[in-house]
């Protein structure tokens, strides 16, 4: 991959930027994105750099404004075009469906799933006349099973499979291969604040909370870790998933099948 440039949104933390990392460790260029005060993703962008000898920029695009979303393709495309986009960054909020907020409706939808259709829109004008290219949704089981009281997360990650098996089709004979990855229950900040809030609501240790989420339903009993989402995106990116196109991969400790 080196030489290549990888665009990876939401990846100023969490899997994102352990995407970015792999496939930097490959050779790759990165362009992270993500909210975060400079200095904070500094640390990160420059350590990826000096770890991998490959080139790594930054860009705060709030991915909730189409705007800001089009400025960020504009960059990229003036550093290179991009050669490989995983579409990463995602939030959820939780309610049930009578008192779900509108104003949060129109936020996950928009970050979980708008964002991916208008960033594809733009990349795959220059990607299809490029030959080999990779696009990467991350998905979520829930774009498989549903939960409750996840009404916005579920519908827009139901979605984004709809989105990635269209993009699929239509670029089945380019260069171009679009697939996505389901996790559930990585151990990433955002789910280590979820279980130390539990363990307070419910008057657990941390540790206890720790082994209790993913016992609920997730048979193999572990975490997904980061380190393999990345690992399956360099693989996503070797010639063995020229012909994946449109598929969605499950790394879910057997939740889907259960
Ligand atoms: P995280 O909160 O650690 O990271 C989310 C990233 O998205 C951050 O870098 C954040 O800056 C970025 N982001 C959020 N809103 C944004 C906006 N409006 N504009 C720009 N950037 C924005 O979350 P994570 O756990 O690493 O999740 C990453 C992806 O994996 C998400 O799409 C999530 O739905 C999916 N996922 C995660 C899990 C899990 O267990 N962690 C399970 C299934 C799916």
């Amino acid at each position: 991959m080196k030489g290549k440039l990888a665009r990876v949104t939401g990846s100023t933390s969490g899997t994102g930027l352990e995407f970015a990392a792999a496939l930097a460790a490959e050779g790759a260029n990165v362009l992270l994105e993500g909210a975060g005060d400079e200095a904070a993703v500094e640390e990160p962008r420059a350590g990826l750099a000096r770890a991998h000898g490959v080139t790594v920029g930054h860009h705060g695009a709030e991915l909730g404004k189409p705007t800001e979303l089009e400025a960020f393709m504009l960059h990229a495309q003036s550093l290179h075009g991009v050669d490989i986009l995983v579409d990463n960054a995602g939030i959820e909020h939780v309610a049930t469906l009578e008192e779900f907020p509108v104003v949060k409706w129109d936020a996950v939808l928009a970050v979980d799933l708008s964002s991916s259709l208008y960033t594809m829109r733009l990349a795959l004008r220059t990607m299809k006349q490029r030959g080999w290219r990779r696009i990467i949704n991350i998905a979520s089981a829930h774009g498989l099973v549903v939960g409750a009281n996840k009404t916005a997360y579920v519908a827009a990650k139901h979605w984004l499979l709809g989105l990635t098996e269209v993009a699929g089709l239509e670029t089945a004979r380019t260069g171009v291969t679009v697939s996505a990855i389901c996790p559930w229950w990585v151990l990433t900040p955002l789910v280590q604040q979820r279980i130390e809030a539990r363990a307070a609501s419910n008057g657990k240790t941390v540790e206890q909370a720790k082994q209790e989420l993913p016992a609920e339903k997730q048979p193999s009993l572990e975490f997904v870790t980061p380190e393999q989402l990345g690992a399956l995106a360099v693989f996503q990116c070797s010639d063995a998933t020229q012909q994946v196109r449109g598929a969605a991969y499950s790394v879910d400790r057997g939740r889907v099948a259960q």
